[in-house]
């Protein structure tokens, strides 16, 4: 079988697999926003002046779809307050000064061998742990897990890392492979299944050979070599290249029956059961032109954007871009002061010659863009339809089902700012129908009243 998908672009990766992990020295001062996270915000647990020690909880909330918050440095309080998000606005956040102590918190002792084969008791760990979706997704894993009990019969580890520039997951490959095939296994425990599929792209051979040397099977995982194309790391993408079915549009993988969970995830349950260590560390990849070297920085969570690509080398431009994640799909940020946080694992500083964007382009309807869609989408025509504000048109081009993988507007020649007008034609349809509903439920009081 083709481990493939339909469509897909070739980008430069630039990657650069030989840097080795560069272990940061904390800030001074780390940020802890209360959201890192999908589902329920976090409550800060700890007041100004309050003394927490490394890895001590300082936010949680009793939701099923959340996960907790823990201090990345020992020290002190020093606020709990809004500041700046990563993902934007401001946010409710702890910032504790560091007293360089590493004093570590004893909360989450290692789990004993009879935990580490309890379902149950894993997937608690692996909450209180605050583990979430470290590819950048940060949905619960606990939840995740969960809520595929008795629906999802495939478990897939994603190891595509198809992104640009980021290549944090691959080093973590070649560094821990014993302890991420402990981690997976731990995942497939929890999920009630008795394998998982480890999807990695063929050109981390290097990493492939590694993991296979160290039996797979022993801990129920097949690695699985996939085909180089971006965007093989979208979990629609994975479960299509691995077990061949098909994620409707607006579909999730547990609807086919698979749950997709990242390399860098299942390392961070590895921490958490075997070591008794929640997520307050990261590798992330910090590169771009703007930087004097890339650089994989293995990083507290909370660490300041400015201050990391001081540790990192520094400019040797003033970036005009900060992205989170890698250049394909991530995401703008607005503030140096902002921190990284449990899903960040790339902070890419652009200078012009990475800004591509051109004023008043124009379509040359070369058909390009309709060759990559893995959704199999028309992009030429719904970015016309949306040009043109005609929702009928939009929705019968199937817009909504874009999921902003980028690819359509790589191959444009004309650079036409498709996944962008994509991305607002989404947020478009958002408000309309929201605006629709509110519509209807203020003539159904209406009628009520009347009546
Ligand atoms: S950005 Fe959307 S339309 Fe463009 S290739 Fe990706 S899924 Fe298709
Ligand atoms: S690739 Fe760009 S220029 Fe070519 S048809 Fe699509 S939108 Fe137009």
């Amino acid at each position: 079988m083709a481990h493939s998908f339909h469509g897909g672009v070739h980008p430069d990766y630039c990657k650069a697999p030989e840097v080795p992990v560069t272990v940061i020295k904390p800030p001074p001062q780390v940020v802890i926003p209360m959201i890192q996270h999908i589902g329920a915000p976090n409550r800060p647990l700890v007041q100004k002046g309050e003394k927490v020690t490394m890895g001590q909880k300082i936010g949680e909330n009793p939701a099923p779809v959340s996960a907790p918050v823990h201090a990345s440095v020992s020290g002190t309080v020093v606020a709990v307050e809004p500041r700046p998000h990563p993902l934007g606005d401001m946010v409710m956040s702890v910032v504790i000064e560091n007293d360089y102590l590493d004093t570590p918190c004893t909360e989450l002792a290692p789990m004993t061998p009879e935990q580490l084969r309890e379902p149950e008791a894993i997937l608690e760990r692996i909450r209180e742990a605050g583990v979430v979706g470290m590819g950048g997704a940060m949905f619960p894993t606990s939840f995740k897990i969960r809520g595929g009990i008795g629906k999802v019969d495939k478990l897939i580890i994603n190891g595509a890392e198809c992104e640009p520039y980021l290549n944090g997951d691959h080093l973590t490959m070649l560094a821990h492979p014993e302890e991420l095939l402990k981690g997976i296994e731990l995942v497939r425990i929890a999920g009630g299944l008795d394998k998982a599929y480890y999807g990695i792209e063929k050109n981390k051979q290097d990493a492939i050979d590694l993991l296979n040397s160290f039996h797979p099977e022993q801990y129920g995982v097949e690695i699985v070599p996939e085909e180089v194309k971006y965007p093989q790391g979208a979990e629609k993408m994975q479960v299509k290249a691995i077990t061949g079915r098909e994620v409707k549009p607006g579909g999730i993988p547990s609807g086919v029956g698979a749950n997709v969970v990242s390399t860098r995830t299942c390392f961070a349950v590895y921490q958490a059961c075997y070591i008794g260590k929640p997520v307050i560390q990261r590798i992330v990849t910090v590169a771009g032109s703007a930087m004097k070297a890339p650089v994989n920085a293995l990083t507290r969570v909370g660490t300041p954007f400015g201050y990391l690509a001081e540790q990192c080398g520094g400019f040797v431009k003033r970036p005009r871009k900060i992205v989170l994640g890698g250049p394909m799909m991530g995401i703008c940020a607005t503030s140096f002061d902002a921190p990284n946080i449990k899903g960040t694992a790339g902070v890419l500083f652009f200078t012009e010659k990475e800004d591509k964007n051109i004023e008043e382009p124009s379509c040359i309807r070369c058909g390009k863009c309709l060759t990559v869609c893995p959704m199999h989408l028309e992009p030429v025509f719904m970015y016309m339809y949306y040009s043109k504000g005609d929702y009928e048109n939009m929705a019968k081009y199937h817009i909504t089902d874009c999921f902003e993988c980028g690819s359509c507007a790589y191959n444009c020649p004309a650079r036409m700012p498709l996944t962008h007008a994509f991305k607002t034609a989404k947020l478009m349809f958002q408000a309309k129908a929201a605006n629709e509903k509110a519509r209807a439920e203020a003539a159904a009081r209406r009628e009520e009243s009347a009546g």
